[in-house]
């Protein structure tokens, strides 16, 4: 692209009070002359004749008819030509003197001579579009003029001339940058635009000004993304509590339940962007656009998730979305499934006995299976909490026996972990899928396996009693039966 030798330079001209030559006084050259005016370029004019078009804005006084027969001492004050004749050796003769003197030069109608071209442009001065094809595909850049045309209704002019206008006050009470922006940008499809469609101006300026109160009194939107634990509301922590109360929209995974829910302020918009194994109810990207469509208006946004936002909540992908499109954010922890189904089940996760450490994991299809270092996860002494993994069980337990694990390896199955219907499934790392199937533990569960895992029998202090169809001992049988 960069070796192409036809690529034009794009450029837009101050030509005010600076004189411009125009060769030529027919239609042709009326049709240039016009937006040389409009910028206030003094236009002289060469002709033999002039048409009824120049000839008018001679009268008025708009142009100067400074000769009938070109001479290049014409060009001498002149920062630009633009050549309109039908005599195309007298065109050639001016691009010619022109390029001597290193003057832009615009032949109407030939590439070859131009030195200059003038675009197809979209006026809604003071924003105009200019548009170029480099004399490669006109056609082409018509219809992209048309589509342009039709995308900026006429009031976009007037709009960038107002917040111009107003630009001082602006600034004053938004001084910072992303809250101007977002100020500036919300300003076409709001009142201030509305008004100017509709042909009032002092409306407008009324809508200006309330908007500007409006946006200056509140903070600017931003997104929190919430962690909301488990989905006991008592483990919503007191900062995620504030954010739901001071939120305009939430944006909640279908994980949260609704007694967490209940918790956000009433005139708050929920929007439930759930998803289950399996089964997109909003794509991610949806998410993305949601996030960024409500707090550029302003708003305050909570994405709420599921336990913790960055533990397997892809909240790291959402904010890397938020920072591509300026939006403020904060991130507000949450207790993960591990920690709150490890306590209500009486699993403590890490055992000065029984377990050294603890990985988060998940185990929801094949793929995530296959990227598993199964010999590390098979070590000892060590506990895995396993996430989405209620589909993958047999894969699961087959791994782990296979790279090593005891088959008696205590697991416990935690369903609903912290809610008022929690059920913890005891078993051991063979049994594992027979006994899910057995009790018939469904989503959400987690799985922690490892020696700690036996503990839950002693431990359990939430809900009902633990389900067990086979012994689970902390130790291996033989050993805790030897001591
Ligand atoms: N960000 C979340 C995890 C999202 S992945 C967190 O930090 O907890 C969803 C998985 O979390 C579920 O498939 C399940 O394995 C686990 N999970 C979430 N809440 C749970 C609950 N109350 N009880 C059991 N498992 C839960």
């Amino acid at each position: 692209m960069d070796q192409d030798p036809d690529r034009l330079f794009p450029l837009f001209a101050r030509l005010r009070g600076r004189p411009v030559l125009v060769v030529g006084g027919g239609v042709v050259a009326a049709r240039k002359i016009s937006p040389l005016i409009a910028a206030g370029a003094r236009v002289r004019v060469v002709a033999r004749a002039l048409g009824e078009h120049v000839e008018a804005l001679v009268s008025e006084a708009r142009l100067e008819w400074i000769g009938r027969e070109y001479e290049p001492g014409q060009l001498d004050e002149a920062w630009l030509v633009v050549v309109a004749t039908s005599d195309r050796t007298l065109n050639a003769r001016v691009a010619a003197d022109a390029e001597a003197r290193r003057l832009w030069a615009n032949v109407v109608d030939d590439i070859e001579l131009s030195s200059f071209q003038s675009p197809a442009v979209v006026d809604r001065a003071p924003l105009q579009v200019a548009i170029s094809s480099g004399g490669a595909a006109p056609v082409l850049a018509r219809q992209v003029r048309e589509q342009i045309e039709v995308l900026l209704d006429e009031h976009v002019g007037p709009l960038a001339s107002l917040l111009h206008e107003h630009r001082r006050l602006i600034r004053q009470r938004l001084p910072e940058l992303p809250a101007r922006r977002r100020f500036l940008e919300s300003q076409r499809e709001g009142p201030v635009g509305r008004r100017l469609a509709a042909g009032d101006r002092p409306g407008a300026i009324a809508a200006l000004h309330q908007a500007l109160s409006l946006a200056a009194a509140r903070p600017a939107g931003m997104v929190s993304i919430v962690g909301a634990g488990p989905g006991d509301p008592g483990l919503v922590t007191l900062k995620a509590l504030r954010r739901l109360q001071e939120a305009d929209i939430i944006l909640h995974d279908r994980l949260v339940p609704e007694a967490v829910l209940a918790l956000a302020r009433r005139d708050a918009e929920r929007i439930e962007t759930g998803k289950r194994a399996g089964q997109h109810f909003t794509p991610q990207e949806e998410i993305h656009r949601l996030m960024v469509h409500y707090a550029a208006q302003g708003l305050r946004v909570v994405r709420l998730k599921g336990g913790d936002p960055f533990v397997f909540g892809r909240g790291g992908e959402e904010i890397e979305h938020l920072r591509e499109h300026d939006i403020d954010y904060e991130v507000i922890p949450g207790i993960t499934a591990a920690l709150a189904c490890a306590a209500h089940a009486g699993i403590p996760l890490t055992h000065r006995d029984h377990a050294q450490s603890v990985r988060l994991l998940t185990a929801h299809c094949r793929d995530s299976l296959d990227t598993h270092d199964w010999a590390a996860l098979a070590q000892e002494r060590q506990t895995l909490a396993v996430y989405m993994g209620v589909s993958a069980l047999a894969d699961f337990s087959d791994q782990l026996i296979a790279h090593g694990r005891g088959p008696d390896t205590p697991c416990a199955l935690i369903e609903n972990g912290s809610r008022p219907d929690q059920r913890v499934v005891l078993t051991t790392l063979q049994h594992l899928p027979a006994d899910a199937a057995r009790f018939n533990v469904g989503s959400p569960a987690l799985l922690v396996t490892g020696e700690v895992a036996a503990l839950g029998d002693r431990l359990h202090w939430f809900g009902a009693k633990p389900l067990r169809h086979h012994p689970v001992h902390a130790v291996p049988a033989a050993l805790a039966s030897a001591a």
